[in-house]
């Protein structure tokens, strides 16, 4: 189903189950970042009052939509799952075309996203409490989870269709309503998730969707006193001060923020798995994800040779438009997201760092249109350099030499970040050391640094994360809060 607009490529909010315009009808233009010809639509920039009645359906309907049954809740979810599923072409051609991941990525990505709403649709029918002995012989006494009530959802632009949909899913099989900001860059891909939204059946105002600068929109519900619960994925600088907000009026948040993940390589890894690893997690999706590898740290016995299978293998890499069938790598999401990059290869050089391969922006008739960065390669970093310690968000990788495991967990775990983290070894011991030692919420043993099954919990330590996690039946925890029940 189209979404209905007033002029083509032209999107608009959805509140109160229907498709709406921001009150100025001010637009932000998306454009293809692999070919800026491209125009992908026109998102709204909407105000303060159009969130303002979001969060007013919102709330109105949640008494209703929270007295459903977990079972008829999940019923219009499976059907959610089921109008996406018809749509997965098309929903991931748009995200190709709006931030640049490969087509089969995104359709993987899209793919992931009717999985998650399976999941959550099948949790309306699973226990939520616990029945507690109580020391009175003639009492009953459990627990039992009630919604926060309105969960503001505010999403990056990396993961578009997976990070909306793992974070609504939850929140509106547990009764929650919901209204998301999506991450303005890739609006329209989440555009049509809501298309799904609208088709499925929800009740009026129990999915809304509104489009607008973070500074408007997401701090308006950080700081909406009728918003119960803001779940956040994006930038650590952001999500801190969303955090704050919300703390000082007393509601509840969910950070998930940025990631310097490493990959040790030990002695005894078996080189070509530990490459193939390296490569994957370090460029898959330009190196934008949260847990793409970002330093490799190698024991000196084999260090040569990992170096000169890696960057063998790094030679053949395709990059181009992700439309195209034999690209694997796309652009940079943004004109913004290539400067960044370009600046943090400039530093490394800058700091002392050998740049290896790449390092530059590509040119040439298929990348003039575009923000294309070659895969590049650092070796003689060290941990105080910047490209060692800050977040790149770019196909940039840092390799480090150690002499030990000890030495290489010392260095992986010397950043404030702590998503993810692999180790390639054969050895128990080392296997050990690292899952003990690690600081990271995500540990990995002979796999790359980024992924995790959508039934596990997600989340990091220190900076990258608050303390609940996503995913799984961990997101009950966050999307609801326990009443204990006393009967006698
Ligand atoms: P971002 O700049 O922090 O933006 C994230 C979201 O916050 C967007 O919707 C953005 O809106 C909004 N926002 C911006 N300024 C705001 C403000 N002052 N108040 C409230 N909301 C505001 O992050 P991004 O560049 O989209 O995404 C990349 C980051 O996300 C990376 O750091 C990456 O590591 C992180 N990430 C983490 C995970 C994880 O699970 N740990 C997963 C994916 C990505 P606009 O788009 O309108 O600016």
């Amino acid at each position: 189903m189209a979404v209905q607009t007033t002029e083509k490529d032209y999107y608009l909010n959805f509140v109160n189950g229907e498709w709406v315009p921001s009150s100025t009808n001010e637009r932000t233009k998306n454009i293809n970042p692999a070919n800026n010809d491209d125009l992908v639509g026109y998102v709204q920039k909407s105000t303060k009052e159009d969130l303002d009645q979001a969060v007013a359906a919102a709330k109105a309907a949640q008494k209703e939509w929270k007295n459903l049954s977990g079972d008829e809740r999940g019923k219009i979810l499976y059907k959610a799952a089921d109008i996406l599923e018809s749509r997965i072409d098309e929903v991931a051609e748009t995200m190709t075309r709006e931030m640049g991941k490969t087509l089969p990525e995104a359709k993987g990505e899209t793919a992931r996203g009717v999985a998650i709403f399976r999941y959550y649709a099948g949790e309306g029918m699973r226990k939520v409490g616990d029945v507690i002995p109580s020391t009175d012989k003639d009492a009953f006494m459990f627990t039992t989870r009630v919604p926060l009530g309105v969960v503001g959802v505010i999403t990056p632009w990396n993961f578009p269709v997976a990070i909306p949909i793992w974070k609504a899913a939850p929140a509106l099989i547990y009764g929650n309503t919901v209204v998301l900001k999506p991450a303005t860059e890739t609006a329209v891909t989440c555009a049509k998730v809501f298309e799904c939204l609208a088709e499925a059946g929800f009740p009026a105002g129990v999915v809304n969707m509104v489009s607008g600068p973070g500074s408007v929109i997401g701090q308006g519900l950080a700081e909406h006193s009728d918003v119960n619960g803001i779940t956040f994925t994006g930038s650590n600088s952001v999500g801190k001060q969303i955090g704050q907000t919300v703390l000082a009026r007393g509601g509840k948040y969910q950070l998930e923020m940025g990631g310097k993940n490493p990959v040790i390589v030990a002695a005894d890894a078996d080189l070509d798995l530990a490459v193939d690893a390296t490569i994957s997690g370090g460029f898959r999706s330009t190196g934008q994800k949260c847990t793409a590898t970002s330093r490799v740290i190698v024991q000196s016995d084999v260090y040569e040779a990992f170096k000169e299978k890696l960057l063998t293998k790094i030679k053949d890499i395709t990059i181009g438009n992700g439309l195209e069938d034999n690209v694997w790598m796309g652009p940079s999401a943004s004109e913004n997201q290539l400067n960044t990059v370009l600046s943090y290869i400039q530093k490394g050089v800058e700091e002392g760092g050998s740049l290896l391969l790449g390092g530059e922006r590509l040119s040439g008739e298929t990348y003039d249109k575009g923000y294309f960065v070659q895969p590049t390669v650092f070796e003689g970093v060290t941990s105080d350099m910047t490209i060692a310690q800050e977040e790149i968000f770019g196909p940039v990788l840092a390799l480090m030499k150690v002499d030990s495991i000890e030495e290489a967990l010392d260095l992986a775990n010397d950043v404030e970040y702590g998503l993810s983290a692999s180790i390639f070894t054969t050895n128990i011991q080392k296997m050990l050391s690292f899952i003990n030692e690690m600081d990271a919420g995500l540990v990995r043993i002979n796999a790359e640094s980024a992924g995790v099954e959508l039934q596990a919990p997600f989340g990091g330590m220190k900076q990258s994360s608050s303390h609940s996690r996503e995913q799984g039946q961990a997101a009950v925890e966050f999307f609801t809060s326990i009443k204990t029940v006393f009967v006698k």
